[in-house]
Formats: C-alpha cells, structure tokens, sequence
C-alpha cells in the first residue's frame, strides 16, 4: 500500500508556520475508521468493545475521540487511568491490565469502578489488602507456547514476564470465588504487530478452551474473554495488512464451535488494540537542518530519538517522504538522523530517497501509536507538540512543546 498523508503541501507549510517542527499530526478521520474496521470484524459478538491501549498514544483527545465511537480503555498505569477519566471513560469501559501494580493504581482502578485484570495469582490478596476487591475480575492467561496449525513453536511467552500459568489460572478463580467475587473475565496478549490471521485464530481457540474448562471444572460463565492488542500495520509499503474480515470470521467460527456447545453463548469478545487504531493515523513531522558528507550520507533533522524512539529501539522501518518531492526518484542513500550524542538515534539507516537539502521537511509516517508516547529528555531534548487534524480541516494542537522550563521544572 502506497503511504500517504491527509495534507497538500500548501496545506502543511501553513501549519508548520503556525507550530514550528518537529510535530505528531493524528487525523482524526483515519482514527475513526481503524475503529470502526476493527469493531465491524467483531460485529457478531453480543457486546464486543474494543478497549484503546492509552499507551500508545495517551492524549485524552485522542481517548475522547474514540470513547465517542463507542470504545473504551486499556489502561496500564495511574497516568493512564487518569487519561481515561479526563476523556470522559470510566466505570467498565474502563480495563486495567497492569503488571508489578502499585497500590495506588488499584485504588484509582477501584475508585473508578473499572474492570481488574489481574497479572498474577498473589495479587489478589494484594488487592483485596490495598484496595478491596471490584465487581468484575479477570485474570491474564500466559500459554507458555504459541503453536501454528502446524504445531510449530512460533513463540515463546514462556520467557515472559506477563501472565499466569494454566494451574495457576483455575486456582485464581477459585481462590476470588471463595472470597465473594462473582463476575469474572479472561485475558490474554500474546502478540505484538501481528499481520497473521493465524495467530489471532489460535490465540481465539486456547482462549475459549480455557474458558469452557474454567466452566467445567469451577461452574464459572465467563462474561467476557479479552483477546489483548497486537494487531499489525504494515509499515513497510509492500507489507500486507492485517485481514480483519478474516480474522473476525474465523473467530466467529470457534466461538460457535466451542463456546456455544459449551453454553457460554454469552461470552462477549474484548480487544485492547493500541497500534492498529492510532498507528498509521499519526506521522511526524520534521525539517531538515544539516546535511552531511562523510562516509556515509547524513541528513539531520530538528528531531531526534526524544520525539520517536522505534526505529532506535527496535530496528523498526518507518516510512519517509519529503514534502515536495513525494513523486521524485528516490536516487540518493541516507541515513536519516536525531542530534542525540548516540549513534543509535537514526530514524532510517541506508534509506533511498530522492535528493534532498537544508529546509526540506521530511514525514515520517506511521508515528501515531508508540511515537511520541515512549519520548524521553535524554540530552535535555524535548519532546515534540502534538496536533490533531478534525474531521471537518482544522488543525488543532493537543499537546504543546516542552520548554526547557519543564526540563528544569523538577530540579531541587
Ligand atoms: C501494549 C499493550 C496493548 C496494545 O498493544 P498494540 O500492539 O498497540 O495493539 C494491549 N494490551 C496490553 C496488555 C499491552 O501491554
């Protein structure tokens, strides 16, 4: 798929007049539309509601948009909770999946009437001591292994810190039944920018084997099973997308196939989906201040790793274009760059791009989810303003710059 960007060039020059780069930029519109494809896939789903991972872009603008539409949270710290209350999301719509969980995020979570999604089996008397027990329990399942239809290995959440173990998993119950809880859910996340419908299927399938087993051996009708995040984008042009038609269908399929035998025909369908609802809807915006000849070639942009740190962390490939020159042959090899005292802060290592200079300003595409959301002030750098394009043309910021006065404001 070819990429894009919501803005002509005469439209973002007048926008980089008002709030100089580097900048995020969401679209609202293209927000929407992630969300609803995802919720269509699941349409079948008595119930179903996809919970926005707040992390991945945790701007209660954006949390707004999306609890408009119907969605609600995946919260996994108090920053977030906090997020979610100031666009208006409280009560179940709100899900905490947090993990080595403080006190005090259990008490916002209680506070709020939110869904507890429990990460280990001693956290229930952690809880219960530090902020009482909710309404509504549910309990992260670990698999150890994931499997393809071949039953090949191809991954390994046993490494993983996340989770409990399948024994661990029916004792949990037990042990909250015991003390009075008496509506309970499922959980699970085992993949992270998958594309394979295959997994999303097997990941459907060991959910709702579990659930009938938590049924036959503790008389529990799940009320729900949450099927985490991880859906993929494709951040590579030539990547395929995720097909949620398929995904949706064929778990459509194992829910009749298991769950209502089973006479769990109740049981509705949760996601927590961060990337594919914000990840291609967002994109940075920089401007070129260097250009350098060594070894290698070298642009330098008023950006750095504070402002999108995947490419740095992860090796991740995010697309560049250069406003202007979106249809030009991309003849030259660059490394594109931050100004941080670390080689590591590139934004593209040996990328082809059509020739550029001093003052072009560069899209990096794809920033939406885990972009500005993972900044950090190595170096003193700041972390970036971020805008929204409305639905309607206008530009809104959401969140300003951070001054130098914010990086001083902690010092004693
Ligand atoms: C990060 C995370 C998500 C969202 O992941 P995406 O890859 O953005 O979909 C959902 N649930 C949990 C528990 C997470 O940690």
């Amino acid at each position: 798929m070819s990429k894009t960007f919501p803005l002509n060039e005469e439209q973002l020059r007048k926008i980089i007049k008002k709030f100089p780069t580097p900048f995020h930029i969401y679209d609202a519109g293209k927000i929407k539309n992630n969300l609803r494809r995802l919720r269509n896939a699941f349409s079948w789903s008595p119930a179903y509601i996809e919970h926005f991972a707040v992390k991945a872009t945790p701007n209660p603008h954006i949390v707004k948009i999306l609890a408009q539409e119907g969605a609600g949270t995946d919260c996994s710290s108090l920053a977030e909770l906090l997020i979610s209350q100031r666009a208006g999301v409280t009560g179940e719509k709100i899900m905490l999946t947090s993990n080595d969980t403080p006190a005090d995020e259990f008490q916002k979570a209680i506070e709020l009437g939110a869904i507890i999604n429990l990460d280990d089996i001693t956290h229930i008397d952690f809880l219960e001591t530090n902020a009482g027990l909710p309404k509504v329990l549910s309990f992260r399942y670990n698999p150890a292994d994931i499997m393809n239809s071949g039953n090949d290995i191809i991954g390994k959440p046993a490494e993983a810190k996340f989770g409990l173990t399948r024994e661990q998993i029916f004792d949990a119950y037990k042990i909250s039944l015991d003390k009075g809880v008496k509506r309970f859910g499922l959980h699970t996340m085992i993949a992270s920018n998958e594309r394979e419908t295959e997994t999303f299927l097997y990941t459907a399938k060991i959910m709702f084997e579990l659930a009938t087993e938590i049924k036959n051996r503790l008389g529990i009708n799940l009320e729900f099973v949450n099927l985490g995040g991880g859906f993929g984008i494709p951040y590579k042009p030539e990547d395929k997308p995720v097909d949620y038609k398929a995904i949706g269908e064929g778990i459509r399929e194992l829910y009749n196939k298991i769950l209502i035998p089973a006479g769990l025909e109740k049981i509705s369908i949760k996601t927590e989906s961060g990337r594919a609802i914000t990840g291609d809807a967002g994109w940075l915006v920089s401007t070129v201040i260097h250009e350098k000849h060594t070894y290698k070639n070298y642009l330098g942009l008023d950006s750095c790793m504070a402002n999108l740190m995947r490419p740095a962390l992860y090796g991740a490939y995010h697309h560049i274009t250069i406003l202007g020159k979106e249809t030009l042959p991309a003849t030259k090899i660059y490394d594109v760059t931050g100004s941080l005292c670390e080689n590591n802060d590139k934004f593209a290592i040996d990328r082809n791009l059509p020739e550029a200079q001093v003052g072009d300003i560069l899209i990096i595409h794809d920033t939406g989810a885990h972009g500005h959301a993972m900044g950090f002030n190595y170096n003193g750098k700041l972390r970036s303003a971020e805008l929204l394009l409305e639905e309607g043309g206008e530009v809104k910021l959401i969140r300003r710059a951070e001054t130098l006065d914010d990086y001083f404001a902690t010092l004693v």
